[in-house]
């Protein structure tokens, strides 16, 4: 079909992640070192018109539902113009975002004043001090308050909780237990190895090791229905008001029905996130391609998309893996 993007095994792709920025205020160490991050320089990085030209483009091509990811988007300037502008393409349906929970409250309102309706927000730690240790940032105050103050305007809330076995095992039980009071859907998510530092240990926490623990701690966890292209299996205990999933991330059980397709900010177009880039459309666009020919090099570039995130990871065994900041996570 001319104006959908379909890969060679069927998979319809119809879900841009686009990353606004690779800079972030916090430092998880799980996505980048400490100190020494290469931020790329702002020529480099995407304009907001040229973003929101080749989001045009991906929706003629069927794209309905848009992530804004990065780095954190926030820190970017004039992000909320932007978002004002997204919601100008009539077809595209959703406009979803992840953030590390530094929106401050006014942006809050403008986000609800938009109709973006779902959020999720990266929390690894209920304890202050393992929060501090994961993000390298003193400010579980502000982000749980950022979570409130979300749920409290109607938003639609996710929590990503990315599992180390050697840091946040005890926040686990705690996080299942905060769906009890808030219709929050928490999800535990391996970890990837995408840390910007090139070393990396395959997760003992994996999916199984998640779930007999959480089980074993809450023998009534009920299945509940995933949505199509769910990546979490979910799962919730009767009479709570949220619910928790577990992320196989690193495992990749859920390729089978991936619709994902990704663009950094500095413009590589990814079709999965263990893969190399296929092609870069900043420089495509720059060189002055008109639409009709970004629009063929994408969907060149989606045909070729891998079977599996282990088939994409060997395509790209030699080059050492990115922070997820860059890749746009
Ligand atoms: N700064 C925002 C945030 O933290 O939510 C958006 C960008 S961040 C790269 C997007 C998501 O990727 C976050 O939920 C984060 O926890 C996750 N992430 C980053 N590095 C990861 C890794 N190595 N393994 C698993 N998840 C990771
Ligand atoms: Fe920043 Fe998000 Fe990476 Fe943490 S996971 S360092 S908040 S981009």
């Amino acid at each position: 079909m001319e104006n959908e993007l379909i890969d060679r095994y069927g998979r319809k792709l119809d879900y841009l992640r686009l990353s606004v920025t690779d800079r972030c205020n916090f430092r998880c160490y799980y996505c980048m070192p400490e100190e020494g991050m290469d931020f790329v320089q702002r020529k480099a990085l995407l304009t907001y018109e040229e973003l929101d030209y080749l989001t045009g483009i991906f929706v003629k091509l069927g794209v309905t539902k848009i992530r804004i990811t990065g780095g954190e988007p926030f820190v970017r300037k004039g992000i909320m113009d932007f978002f004002t502008k997204l919601r100008q393409h009539q077809d595209l349906r959703e406009i979803t975002l992840t953030s590390n929970g530094s929106i401050s409250e006014d942006q809050i309102q403008q986000l609800k004043h938009l109709g973006i309706k779902k959020i999720n927000i990266s929390l690894d730690a209920l304890d202050k001090q393992r929060f501090f240790e994961i993000t390298r940032r003193d400010k579980f105050d502000e982000v749980f308050h950022c979570i409130l103050t979300l749920l409290k305007q109607g938003f639609y809330v996710k929590l990503n909780c990315v599992v180390d076995g050697n840091k946040n095992i005890a926040d686990i039980i705690p996080f299942v237990q905060l769906t009890a009071d808030y219709p929050l859907a928490v999800r535990f998510l391996e970890e990837m190895p995408f840390n910007g530092t090139g070393k990396f240990e395959i997760p003992e926490w994996n999916h199984l090791a998640l779930y007999d623990y959480i089980a074993s701690h809450f023998p009534e966890i009920q299945k509940i229905q995933d949505g199509k292209n769910s990546t979490s299996v979910n799962y919730q205990i009767p009479g709570y008001q949220g619910t928790f999933g577990i992320i196989p991330a690193f495992s990749r059980t859920f390729c089978g029905t991936c619709n994902r397709i990704r663009l950094s900010a500095t413009g590589e177009l990814r079709t999965c996130l263990y893969g190399p880039p296929v092609t870069n459309l900043r420089d495509i666009l720059r060189a002055g391609a008109n639409k009709e020919s970004i629009m063929t090099e994408i969907r060149n570039a989606v045909v070729k998309k891998e079977k599996d995130g282990f088939k994409a990871e060997e395509l790209n065994s030699k080059t050492p893996k990115k922070s997820m900041s860059f890749l746009g996570g």
